[in-house]
């Protein structure tokens, strides 16, 4: 965004003393703690029920902010900043997205109704996505402060929005209809949520009909409670399983084996598609959505295809740790062949074994005949190279023939019986059967003994994250994904094959023995190594990773074993100092530097990088520009001598955030990817990945006067029930977090952390939470955020990210 201030003062209708003709605005914050608070943003001062953003604004100050929108200027400021004064700093914000929203002209679909908002939002993300770059709003965005920070977030390179907007009371959605300005609108199910704010069920859906007054069409189920509050002016598109006049009829839904088969007449035709489960919201919102892709004509096969990948949320594909050195995949939840195409998908993209079984029941509701179903499964399996298969049941047992390498049994008892003789061990292990199969019990069975304490990893969320950051990104600026200190703690090489997938331009590893072992385990991406040893030069090479080099002995090393190795044109990348004084070759080392290269062909500049200090701290912005101005100036001088055009790359992911100027040929993502932003603002827009979990192993009520743990550091001022976690300091949880400064979550409740953290377990205050033996405990995650705990303790994120022991059981799902 680059928005003239004045500009923005006659849309707020703002008073403004000083003179600011010359000054623009390129961001937008409410939050004292983004580091996106440089002197081109403007500052809402939101006042809150238990916050008001004026507090900050002699901080903000100091810290070079200068333009703010504000109710009253604070005493002794007056002349210190640009102060737009206005009555209401919530309706200003609200105004300027209005503004910012007329900018585009792109489909935007906004979404409201009691129920489903969000989820119909996320599947409508998903089924649009391969066509479209889409912004959403993050999360359930969707009040008077989250509808408009979500149309902010619009840049350049959207061409779809997809915004829900939530109301509790009347009078709400007609100040968010002109922020979403929908041209495509969806209402969701009218349920009986939020009642108590209006005074009936006629004024709720008028007050959310209010969305849809300027729309070209609104999707929605027909209800004549609602019909009836529709102006005629606006254009519908309906669904209905009763009323035939609806412009798409659902004749009819059968349910089986979790799996509905939604029956439809549009347009004179009948149609079917087929979704993954069968409880009635989930086939209402597929419905729901259906009508957005009919709208937008889609043809039947993409719908078809598409509908049927909508697993549900909880339906997810985990890897887990099995027995004798396995890994499992666990879909013992259900059998059909569309979500057999994806376990096997996803089993392919599983690099740590050449070795795959599958082991799959009998399948149902293929639509096909079994002599056709069972000769494509073979197919399927024989196409994804599956070592051996296990078939279980009467019916796949009758097509044994159609497989190369299977064994076969009539149910799940007869293969338990068998189960010594089968050698599981050093495979991965897809189980794959309906439920009525029972499989879980293949899954116990072949489940390492449980660690009660997981680290789970949301695979979806990590590509959401990728995605996010895609969409910051000039056209053809590649990524560099870092992967170090196995993926900052949370798996290396299932993250890295994720990344494969998702076709990252590179990995980047902080030593040799990371890449190596992810070569190892198959990663082809090229993986650059940021310190590696002259001694682990002949692997790195062996093993085709690509050093970086930053100094001249070590280029000196690399040539002489690159000479004995005879190479031609490896490639190498070099690294600048330009401030950060880590690694990297200073100025002066330049012209030899050149000298060498110029002379050798062994190897080739693949790319020259450096490394900011401060991209983030907006603090430091003329430190920052003068390490950019650096690199700018000694890696022009190397490329003009060179005569070729290496990659050029200094950003981090706090450099995408604040120096979008910067990108040069490619970015190197880290902690952004996991979850994290150094910018409340952009925090919004990332989604969590790792969730440390554990359960409470045993509960008491001690009496006032007891105290807790060693040493006696928590001391009962009155009755209280504690519950015990087995999860420590050597676990990779700071002991500066116990001693009631720490929580973990149980049932969604605060527990507070009761005297010190022990190496293997803590004790926690469970008085108020209703609770048992074996509930489930976040250690962090959704709450408490990585965020919140490095502040707590004065660290960063990143320590406590890469602090959780090896000893963690790693769980990974999508
Ligand atoms: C770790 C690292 C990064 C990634 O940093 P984030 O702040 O996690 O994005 C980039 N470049 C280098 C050289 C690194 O060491």
């Amino acid at each position: 965004m680059s928005i003239q201030l004045n500009n923005i003062i006659s849309i707020l209708g703002a008073n403004c003393t000083s003179n600011v003709s010359a000054e623009t605005i390129d961001h937008v914050s409410i939050d004292s703690r983004s580091s996106h608070n440089g002197n081109a943003t403007l500052f809402f001062s939101i006042i809150g029920p238990n916050n008001d953003g004026h507090q900050y604004i002699k901080d903000l100050i100091a810290g070079g902010v200068r333009n703010f929108v504000v109710r009253y200027i604070p005493e002794e400021l007056v002349d210190k900043a640009n102060f737009l004064v206005v009555e209401n700093t919530l309706e200003a914000l609200q105004k300027f997205a209005i503004y910012y929203r007329g900018l585009f002209h792109f489909p935007v679909i906004g979404i409201t109704g009691s129920n489903g908002k969000t989820i119909v939002k996320e599947w409508l993300n998903f089924l649009l996505s391969p066509d479209y770059t889409i912004i959403r709003s993050p999360k359930s965005f969707n009040s008077q402060v989250g509808v408009p920070l979500s149309v902010i977030g619009i840049n350049e390179k959207h061409n779809l929005g997809i915004f829900e907007a939530g109301i509790s009371t009347v009078s709400e959605m007609e100040k968010l209809e002109p922020i979403v300005q929908p041209t495509i609108g969806v209402l969701t199910n009218i349920g009986t949520s939020h009642d108590e704010g209006f005074e009936n069920t006629n004024q709720k859906i008028k007050e959310k009909l209010k969305l849809f007054e300027r729309v070209s069409v609104l999707i929605y189920k027909k209800d004549p409670k609602v019909d009836a509050l529709i102006a005629p002016t606006i254009t519908t598109f309906s669904w209905s399983d009763v009323d035939e006049s609806a412009a798409v009829f659902i004749s009819k839904t059968t349910f089986e084996d979790q799996k509905t088969t939604i029956t439809y007449r549009f347009e004179g035709a009948i149609f079917e598609i087929e979704i993954p489960f069968e409880d009635k919201a989930s086939v209402e919102n597929a419905i729901t959505c259906l009508l957005v892709l009919l709208y937008m004509k889609y043809d039947e096969v993409s719908i078809n295809a598409r509908m049927a990948l909508l697993y549900p949320v909880e339906m997810r594909l985990e890897v887990k740790n099995g027995i004798n050195n396995c890994n499992l995949i666990d879909d013992s939840y259900s059998s059909d062949f569309q979500s057999l195409k994806i376990a096997l998908d996803f089993l392919e993209g599983q690099k740590k074994f050449e070795k795959k079984t599958v082991i799959l029941s009998d399948i149902f509701q293929s639509g096909l005949t079994d002599a056709v179903l069972y000769h494509q499964v073979s197919k399927l399996i024989e196409a994804n190279h599956i070592t051996r298969v296990i078939g279980v049941g009467d019916t796949i047992s009758s097509f044994k023939e159609q497989f190369v390498n299977g064994q076969f049994y009539p149910d799940t008892a007869h293969f338990l019986a068998d189960f010594e003789n089968l050698d599981f061990s050093n495979e991965t292990i897809l189980i794959k059967g309906a439920r009525s199969f029972e499989f879980e019990e293949i899954v116990a069975a072949l489940e390492q003994k449980k660690h009660e304490t997981v680290l789970e990893i949301n695979l979806n969320a990590l590509s959401d994250n990728l995605n996010f950051f895609r969409s910051k990104l000039k056209p053809k600026v590649k990524i560099m994904v870092m992967v170090k200190a196995f993926g900052y703690g949370n798996g290396g090489l299932e993250i890295a094959s994720l990344l494969e997938h998702y076709q990252v331009d590179y990995l980047g590893v902080a030593f040799a023995d990371e890449g190596i072992s992810l070569r190892k385990d198959g990663i082809r991406l090229p993986i650059m190594v940021l310190n590696p040893e002259s001694t682990s030069f002949a692997s790195i090479i062996q093993h085709q990773l690509e050093p970086e080099i930053y100094s001249l002995r070590g280029l000196n090393n690399f040539l002489k074993i690159a000479a004995t190795k005879q190479l031609k044109n490896f490639p190498i990348h070099i690294k600048i100092d330009t401030g950060m004084h880590r690694l990297g070759f200073e100025r002066k080392d330049i012209s030899e530097l050149i000298a060498i290269l110029k002379n050798n062909d062994a190897v080739q500049v693949k790319s020259i990088l450096s490394h900011m200090a401060t991209s983030d701290d907006t603090n430091h912005r003329e430190f920052a520009n003068s390490q950019i101005r650096l690199f700018d100036e000694l890696s022009s001088q190397l490329v003009t001598e060179l005569g070729y055009n290496p990659i050029r790359h200094i950003l981090n992911t706090s450099g995408i955030s604040n120096f979008p100027e910067a990108q040069y040929d490619m970015v190197r993502l880290g902690i952004g990817i996991y979850g994290v932003s150094n910018n409340p603002d952009e925090q919004r827009f990332l989604e969590n990945v790792g969730t440390l979990k554990s359960v409470i192993s045993q509960i008491r009520t001690i009496p006032a006067g007891d105290s807790v743990g060693y040493s006696r550091r928590f001391m009962a001022q009155k009755e209280t029930k504690v519950a015990t976690i087995p999860i420590g300091y050597a676990d990779g949880i700071s002991r500066g977090w116990g001693n009631e400064l720490g929580f973990v979550t149980i049932k969604n409740q605060k527990a507070k952390i009761l005297g010190s953290v022990c190496m293997d377990m803590l004790m926690v205050d469970v008085t108020a939470i209703e609770c048992q033996e074996g509930d489930d405990v976040i250690i962090f995650g959704e709450s408490p955020t990585v965020v919140e705990m490095a502040e707590a303790l004065h660290t960063i994120p990143y320590e406590i990210m890469t602090s959780v022991s090896q000893r963690v059981k790693r769980v990974f799902y999508r």
